[in-house]
C-alpha cells in the first residue's frame, strides 16, 4: 500500500519538488516499507518520536522537523536533523545556532510564515519577518542556515483562498530572497503544501512538500477520536 500510495504521489510532482514524507504517529515499520520503496527523506513533528525512529532506521535517513519547535528541545536533535521548518521566532533560531555549534555543523532551516486565518498556525506574519531579517542579529546565527520559507495554508475547502495564501508566500518568498538573500543561491526552498493542497501549492512554486495521510493513510490519533 504505501509503495503504491508513494508512487502516486510522486507520479504528480514536479521532478524539482521534493518529496517529504511525513510519518508522524505512524510506527517504525510503515517508515522502513516506505524507506524500502525508495523514500529517504521523513518528516516528524514531535521530537521524542523523531528521536525515536532515527536511533532504530537506516542512517542515510535525512530527517526534517516539521512542528512546532520549543527552544529547550533542539538539543534533542541537533546533530541529526537534516532540516528545521518551523522556525517562528530569533530566539529559536538563536538556540538552533548555539546547538549545532556544540555538534560543530550548521543545520538548514525554514522560516515559518504565518498566512493562515486560523490563530492556531504559528509563524511571522510577512511584516514579522522582514523585520527580524532587517534588524540583522541573525546574522551572528553562523551555525543556522536559513535556506527559504514554510507555510501552511488555512484549513478550508476553498481552493480559491488557498491559492491566495501560497501566492502570497511565494511573493513574499521572492521579495524576502531579493531583500536580504540576493548572494546567497542557497535560499532557494519553498515548504508548502500537505495532502489536501500540495498540488495547489505546487503551482504556486512549492519546492517541497509535506505530504502524510496520503502516503501512511490516517494516523492512529485521528482514528481514536
Ligand atoms: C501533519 C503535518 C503535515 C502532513 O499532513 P497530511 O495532511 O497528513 O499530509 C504537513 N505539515 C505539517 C506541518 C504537519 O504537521
Amino acid at each position: 500500500m504505501i509503495r503504491e500510495n508513494l508512487q502516486e504521489v510522486k507520479a504528480t510532482l514536479k521532478p524539482e519538488v521534493k518529496l517529504v514524507a511525513v510519518s508522524k504517529f505512524h510506527p517504525v515499520e510503515a517508515l522502513q516499507e516506505a524507506y524500502d520503496a525508495g523514500q529517504r527523506v521523513f518528516g516528524e513533528s514531535h521530537v521524542q518520536e523523531l528521536v525515536a525512529k532515527e536511533e532504530v532506521l537506516p542512517k542515510d535517513i535525512e530527517w526534517h522537523f516539521i512542528g512546532h519547535l520549543q527552544t529547550n528541545k533542539v538539543k534533542y536533535m541537533a546533530s541529526f536533523v537534516s532540516l528545521i521548518h518551523a522556525v517562528d521566532s530569533l530566539k529559536l533560531l538563536k538556540e538552533i545556532d548555539k546547538q549545532a555549534q556544540k555538534c560543530g555543523r550548521t543545520i538548514d532551516v525554514l522560516l515559518q510564515i504565518h498566512v493562515a486565518k486560523e490563530e492556531t498556525k504559528f509563524g511571522f506574519t510577512p511584516e514579522e519577518v522582514k523585520d527580524m531579517l532587517a534588524e540583522k542579529s541573525w546574522k551572528e546565527c553562523q551555525h543556522v542556515r536559513i535556506v527559504g520559507l514554510m507555510a501552511m495554508a488555512t484549513n478550508t475547502d476553498n481552493e480559491n483562498q488557498i491559492a491566495q495564501e501560497f501566492d502570497m508566500v511565494q511573493q513574499l518568498f521572492e521579495e524576502v530572497k531579493k531583500d536580504f538573500f540576493a548572494s546567497e543561491p542557497s535560499f532557494k526552498e519553498l515548504s508548502m503544501g500537505m495532502s489536501g493542497d500540495y498540488l495547489i501549492a505546487q503551482k504556486h512554486g512549492s519546492t517541497m512538500v509535506r505530504v502524510g495521510s496520503l502516503i501512511f493513510g490516517m494516523r492512529n490519533y485521528e482514528v481514536k477520536r
